[in-house]
């Protein structure tokens, strides 16, 4: 998270979901660049290296938990904003399959994917899963 400090750490929860967006809609790099540019009003070069080095780590965590076979997680609610969206504090503890999301609000979303939004995810560890979250 270094690089990200060039970002005010307001926007830190909205640069993370755009990375997300970018990472699971298979974007290229240059428009996650751009929005990083336009929004937070970074140069482009230092856009570029927060938008290759943000996309890299949401990529190597997604490799790296299919590696271990890991295909659901449990959405978490973040309790931190102030306007948080009913569809999301419903969501809380709510087990989703991690390629297709969870259906809220008429679409198919993942936490950190909408703006503004600050949920995350925890993964569920087949090995360890002894059911209690439901199917
Ligand atoms: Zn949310």
């Amino acid at each position: 998270m270094g690089l990200i400090k060039s970002i005010a750490a307001e926007h830190l929860a909205d640069v993370q979901g755009a990375v997300m967006r970018s990472v699971q809609t298979g974007r290229d790099l240059g428009g996650l660049t751009q929005e990083l540019q336009e929004r937070y009003g970074v140069t482009r070069r230092r856009a570029a290296f927060i938008a290759q080095d943000q996309n890299s780590k949401a990529t190597v965590t997604r490799v790296r938990q299919q590696g271990f076979g890991i295909t659901e997680a449990i959405w978490l609610h973040s309790h931190g904003s102030k306007h948080p969206r009913k569809s999301h504090v419903e969501a809380d503890g709510k087990r989703y399959r991690i390629s297709e999301g969870m259906y809220l609000d008429d679409v198919w979303t993942w936490p950190g994917r909408e703006p503004n939004c600050r949920c995350v995810s925890r993964s569920i560890i087949p090995a360890l899963d002894d059911g209690r979250y439901g199917p």
